[in-house]
């Protein structure tokens, strides 16, 4: 059986398992939707982020900062298959490589498609920067609203967790780990 066709089977099942007719005109469809929607969901399990920087630059001099504000991403909580959605703020200060904006974007991308946690989506894609591009330092900081706290009323819509991490070891750098985070937060 494809794994398409083991999504469709347990997605009829849940619905039958609700109470619902899976037979009903709305719903016929529905398995198959599901299926062809979590193949691009979920298309992040098993790829290692680190494959989005399949180009890397060599710049000796350049030491300014690198800062991509407000990225946006939708990923799934892992613990009730849920949206969790929001902006990220990923800067790192350069050491020799640097890489153009649509790989920390890709690498944002495969981490959030997956079935996910915010805190290790976070570390993930902190790791992934740090490994591939061996910078001074690096911090993400990850600013998303959870649909299984806000549907069930246990957080008020619109409210946000915010989740940062940082890696080392900024040693040619001005800045420490908690200056560069505040830099990252900065409106
Ligand atoms: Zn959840």
């Amino acid at each position: 059986m494809t794994q398409e066709d083991q999504i469709r089977q347990g997605v009829a099942a849940i619905i039958g398992a609700v109470g619902e007719d899976p037979n009903r005109e709305g719903l016929r469809d529905t398995p198959r939707r599901v299926a062809k929607l979590y193949r691009e969901i979920f298309s992040g399990v098993g790829v290692d982020p680190v494959e989005a920087f399949t180009t890397v630059f060599e710049e000796e001099h350049d030491r300014s900062v690198v800062i991509l504000k407000d990225v946006s991403f939708y990923s799934m909580c892992e613990h009730h298959l849920l949206p969790f959605f929001g902006v990220a703020q990923i800067g790192y200060i350069p050491a020799g490589k640097i890489s153009g904006a649509s790989k920390l974007v890709r690498a944002l991308e495969l981490v959030a498609r997956r079935p996910q946690l915010q805190e290790r989506m976070t570390s993930q894609l902190a790791d992934a920067i740090h490994s591939a591009l061996q910078p001074d330092g690096v911090a993400v900081v990850i600013e998303a609203e959870h649909f299984c706290m806000t549907m069930r009323g246990v957080q008020k819509p619109g409210s946000r967790i915010l989740t940062s991490a940082v890696r080392g070891p900024f040693s040619t750098s001005d800045m420490g780990p908690s200056e560069f985070l505040a830099l990252l937060q900065r409106r």
